[in-house]
């Protein structure tokens, strides 16, 4: 038996950037259906998970206008100072040092952003996706999709067809709606992966994110709050690392016990924390970049991972997903109160047009930051020192940086 629902937005993959779009879209009166192939992602239990996105400014006031952000059951932390420093494994770092101060990057101190439990944003997406409405929740379920010049047919297993004006591709990076229609990929492979999780630390991190650059990667320790479950013995210091290692040693790292690889953890970070040991479990993700030729095709927008990946050096993936959000969030609304077609040729090349320029940007400003300091060769190394200590003396380049890093560059 066949059922039939008719909206104007079909989103496909329920992610951070998928189910956040979906709730922003239907909070603003736009009808949507969301798919994903997987179950929502029970969240409510889980042992303490330890991954957390850094969150600038403009993503925070997405997931607000979403309704997620003051559900968060994790106070989001906020992020004050940012330390960038260049060295070796187990020496101090070099004195040449960059430090951006919240407090100089605009007339009104505001934080760079905010840390965001990955499992508290996803329990918040679990319970808004059901009760919102005029958002209709397909997962775990299959779809097929045809799209044409009139509008976009989605045909669930189940036998539900969805009709609607746009489909937007929030599938990650393996999307097949950007494969099946063809869209090319350039893609950067970085043999390097990504050692994820959290520790306890005897003295406070007041805030301050430190991106310590070595030979192998950047190590970047991130500043969370006090989490209950993080810490059952009650230590209020927990920070986020975020280790990049050769993949080809990655492995070694990640199978050793837990002593040992805090002490390797410690021999990165540095003494300023005092005493450490890590809490929950450890993850590990290969990196690699990537960018989509095109944004969008017929009745098809790409959103998030699907249409760029980057290395996460300055923490920006998903914050740049969620700038997607907000450019279609603005334009489906113009679209649809003025009566246009919010799948519409005119809708989907201003899309491109705002969003690809600045993702390639950031794309390309994260792999050159991984390039220059991902190596240990003198010349390099005294010339990447002088060039910290040069932008730190700097006050409007600073300052710049800062805002891109806040998200509000534009503004
Ligand atoms: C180590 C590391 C640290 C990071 N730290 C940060 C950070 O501090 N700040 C930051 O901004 N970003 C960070 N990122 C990046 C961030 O994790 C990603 O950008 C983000 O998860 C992308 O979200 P997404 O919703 O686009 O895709 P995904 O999270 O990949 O979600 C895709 C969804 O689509 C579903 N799906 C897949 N295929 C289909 C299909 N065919 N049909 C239907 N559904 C489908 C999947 O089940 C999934 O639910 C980091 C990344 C890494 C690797």
């Amino acid at each position: 038996m066949t059922n039939a629902l008719s909206v104007q937005v079909c989103i496909m993959g329920a992610g951070p950037v998928g189910g956040t779009l979906a709730c922003r879209l239907a909070s603003g009166g736009v009808s949507v259906a969301l798919i994903d192939r997987a179950e929502l992602p029970p969240m409510e239990n889980p042992a303490f998970d330890g991954r957390a996105y850094a969150i600038a400014a403009g993503s925070r006031a997405l997931l607000e206008d979403a309704g997620l952000w003051d559900v968060l059951d994790v106070p989001p932390f906020p992020i004050r100072d940012i330390r960038v420093s260049d060295g070796r494994i187990g020496r101090p770092a070099s004195r040449l040092h960059l430090h951006f101060d919240h407090r100089e990057a605009g007339d009104e101190p505001r934080p760079f952003g905010w840390m965001v439990e990955a499992r508290s944003l996803r329990k918040a997406l679990n319970a808004r996706l059901p009760v919102q409405p005029g958002l209709h929740v397909f997962a775990p379920a299959t779809a097929v999709t045809e799209r044409s010049d009139d509008g976009a047919l989605v045909r669930l297993q189940d036998g539900t067809d969805i009709r609607c004006q746009l489909i937007i591709a929030a599938e990650g990076r393996n999307s097949s709606l950007r494969e099946q229609a063809g869209i090319p990929l350039t893609r950067i492979p970085y043999h390097q992966t990504a050692i994820v999780c959290a520790v306890a630390h005897e003295r406070p991190h007041n805030g301050l994110a430190l991106e310590h650059f070595l030979p192998a990667g950047p190590f970047a320790t991130l500043p969370m709050g006090a989490s209950i479950d993080a810490e059952p013995n009650g230590s209020e210091h927990v920070s986020a690392i975020v280790w990049t290692e050769r993949t080809r040693d990655a492995a070694r790292f990640m199978a050793l016990d837990d002593t040992r690889f805090a002490r390797e953890i410690g021999r990165r970070l540095g003494p300023h924390l005092g005493g450490i040991r890590t809490v929950g479990r450890r993850w590990s993700y290969p990196l690699s970049a990537m960018i989509a030729h095109r944004y969008v095709d017929r009745r098809l927008a790409l959103a998030g991972d699907a249409a760029h990946g980057i290395h996460p050096i300055a923490g920006q993936g998903l914050n740049l997903g969620f700038r997607d959000g907000i450019a279609l969030t603005g334009l489906i609304a113009d679209a649809a109160q003025s009566g246009a077609d919010v799948g519409g040729e005119a809708l989907l090349s201003a899309y491109q047009r705002v969003r690809r320029s600045d993702n390639l940007l950031m794309f390309a400003m994260t792999d050159s930051l991984d390039r220059l300091f991902s190596t240990d060769r003198r010349m390099i190394r005294t010339a990447r020192d002088l060039g910290i200590h040069a932008v730190d003396r700097l006050a409007p380049v600073k300052r710049m940086f800062m805002r891109r890093a806040m998200g509000i560059a534009g503004e």
